[in-house]
């Protein structure tokens, strides 16, 4: 198990393995029952979705496609910069697709709802937004999240596919990053 290396740079464990497990389960069951007789499409946010993205979609009974975009917003600080940029765009059109794009947080909102219209202005028959993690507190823009798991406090948090400087990304579980880490970037 990936742990002790990693473990001692963070402050605690916020959301264990088997929580995370317990509700991606849980999801995947609330997605296979709305979109019975659908064939959608899983967008992966990377890097960030890609833990949560892979254990999701294997928890859905449903005859799905997946696609990947990058997007930069953060680049190495823990502050988001605002600016949204296509990095890497979908191998295949989403036109009139039931679209259901993953992502690892939601924090001012503004990615996704980048994500969001550039889905819609593309056809999309229809556009859910789906996050492990929801921080409602630090939203910038008015977004609704269709699917969260969890809802956060405004913490910095790593693992489970979440990064701080291309780290921590193994970590089976959710952890609050110590704020000695980053504290002379923040
Ligand atoms: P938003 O556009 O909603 O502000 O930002 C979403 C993105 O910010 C996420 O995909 C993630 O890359 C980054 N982010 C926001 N909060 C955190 C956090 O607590 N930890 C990590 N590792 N990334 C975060």
């Amino acid at each position: 198990m990936v742990d002790s290396t990693l473990r001692k740079d963070l402050d605690h464990i916020l959301i264990s393995e088997e929580e995370i497990k317990e509700a991606v389960q849980q999801l995947g069951k609330k997605i296979t029952e709305e979109y019975r007789d659908k064939s959608p499409v899983f967008v992966c946010i990377l890097k960030g979705a890609a833990v949560f993205f892979s254990d999701l979609m294997r928890e859905v009974d449903l005859p799905l496609t997946i696609d990947f975009m990058a997007i930069s917003s953060y680049g190495s600080s823990t502050k988001s910069s605002g600016v949204v940029r296509i990095l890497k765009d979908l191998d295949h059109d989403v036109l009139n697709k039931d679209v259901l794009v993953v992502e690892d947080i939601v924090d001012s909102g503004l990615t996704l709802t980048y994500i969001q219209k550039v889905m819609s202005e593309r056809g999309a028959n229809s556009v859910r937004l789906v996050t492990l993690l929801d921080k409602p507190e630090r939203r910038k823009t008015p977004l609704e999240v269709d699917y969260a798991c969890f809802q956060i406090p405004n913490e910095f948090v790593v693992g489970y596919g979440l990064d701080y400087q291309e780290k921590y990304r193994n970590l089976p579980y959710v952890g609050v990053l110590h704020p000695d880490i980053y504290s002379d970037q923040a």
